[in-house]
């Protein structure tokens, strides 16, 4: 595993090698072969070097075609000339105290976005929050993402190319058959991913294929703020975990802090639940629910939760996350004797409601919130460079 140094420290730890156009990572088997085909490997190959391919992509991890051994020199070569495996410019590579990672990696184009591993308590396992766009057109105002427009939805490549950072970082490859520290993957980083399915479904797909990453779709978690019509087809295409980002219990609030509310309000949103494929079985619908203080977190609002999970009849666990400030938020964290009250009326009425420790704290781990300071970083640095520049024509010409 690479040592890092604790704290906050940016470092650069990788330059560019992700060619957009001729990244072979987020293909599908098919689209690897018509690659493969393109560059003149005989049709009869075409099937065993697809599966050579994927195997040192997914399973080994490999950044480039020179490390397929079992590979053809000829044929490697011609894979180099065409296209690459490599991986992103790393533009922060940041380890909390808590052994919370974050990385911020700029794509070719320019656009940054934002990955986070977070272990948990005993630290030999953890989850990778993945994010699905650059920004969010959806404005709930307590998520810094949130703050930031929408540039543009990420490709499958750029999705699937998140797991495989970390993978790196965390000293993975190959693909261990049993005790994984990078062991489930939510949805849930900066973006709506309903609101790119398909791309989302790709990614999510090549991260389950048991030929390579092998992550299991009851390790996988897609968290929308309530895209109502795209909600059954997750269950159907991708058949994932599902969780909702809730925050609030009464459509007035939940308008207020999460204007999709407006579209799709609670009833909807609930009923879309209940119906999810496979929400009947074993599996359980998270809700998350952000800790506001005198916003959402009052007994009634707990009374209210737990009313609506009955209602309509909902196999639901809720997490309870206390809310972590970010510059420029108006609101606060609900106090810790409130949050921990909220979850014992929740967990009494006979549903799990466990409460999310905060984690990452010191190295911005609230959503969205890196991109952000690191865009203003640099552009405090852009002025104080101009200033200088400017300074020193001033002392010239004068
Ligand atoms: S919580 Fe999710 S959907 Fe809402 S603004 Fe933030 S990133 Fe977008």
């Amino acid at each position: 595993m690479q040592t890092l140094p604790l704290g906050t420290e940016p470092t650069v730890v990788s330059r560019p090698t992700l060619d957009a156009d001729r990244t072979m990572v987020g293909l599908n088997r098919a689209e690897i072969g018509d690659r493969l085909r393109q560059i003149g490997i005989p049709e009869k190959q075409i099937k065993m070097r697809t599966t050579q391919v994927w195997h040192w992509i997914y399973y080994r991890g490999v950044k480039s075609f020179d490390e397929m051994l079992n590979v053809s020199k000829d044929v490697r070569q011609k894979l180099a000339e065409n296209f690459t495996i490599g991986r992103p410019e790393i533009i922060e590579n940041l380890a909390s105290k808590d052994g919370t990672r974050k990385w911020l990696m700029k794509f070719p184009d320019g656009n940054e976005v934002e990955t986070v591993f977070i272990p948990d308590k005993a630290k030999d396992r953890g989850t990778l929050c993945v994010s699905s766009q650059v920004g969010c057109t959806l404005t709930c105002k307590f998520c810094h993402t949130g703050t930031q427009r929408l540039v543009r939805n990420l490709t499958t490549a750029e999705i699937v190319m998140q797991f495989l950072v970390a993978r790196d970082h965390l000293g993975e490859w190959p693909t261990p058959s049993e005790g994984r520290v990078l062991s489930s993957v939510v949805m849930m980083g900066m973006g709506e991913p309903l609101y790119n399915f398909d791309n989302v479904r790709d990614a999510l797909k090549i991260i389950m294929d048991d030929q390579g990453i092998a992550l299991s779709r009851r390790r996988i978690t897609l968290s929308t703020s309530g895209v109502v019509p795209e909600m059954e087809r997750c269950g159907v295409e991708i058949g994932v975990n599902l969780a909702i980002s809730l925050h609030a219990v009464t459509n007035e609030v939940r308008d207020e802090i999460m204007p999709i509310n407006k579209k799709y309000p609670l009833e909807e949103l609930l009923a879309a639940c209940r119906d999810y494929p496979g929400a009947k079985g074993s599996r359980r619908i998270t809700f998350e629910y952000i800790m506001l203080k005198d916003i959402n977190d009052s007994d009634e609002d707990a009374r209210n939760l737990v009313r609506l999970l009955r209602k309509y009849d909902i196999h639901a666990k809720v997490n309870l996350i206390p809310f972590n400030p970010w510059p420029g938020s108006n609101y606060q964290r609900s106090e810790d004797r409130q949050i921990k009250r909220f979850s014992e009326y929740v967990f009494d009425a006979g549903i799990s409601a466990p409460i999310r420790s905060p984690r990452g704290e010191d190295i911005l781990a609230a959503c969205g919130q890196l991109k952000s300071e690191s865009e203003k970083m640099r552009k405090s640095e852009m002025l104080k460079q101009e200033a200088l520049k400017q300074q020193a024509e001033d002392g010239i010409s004068s």
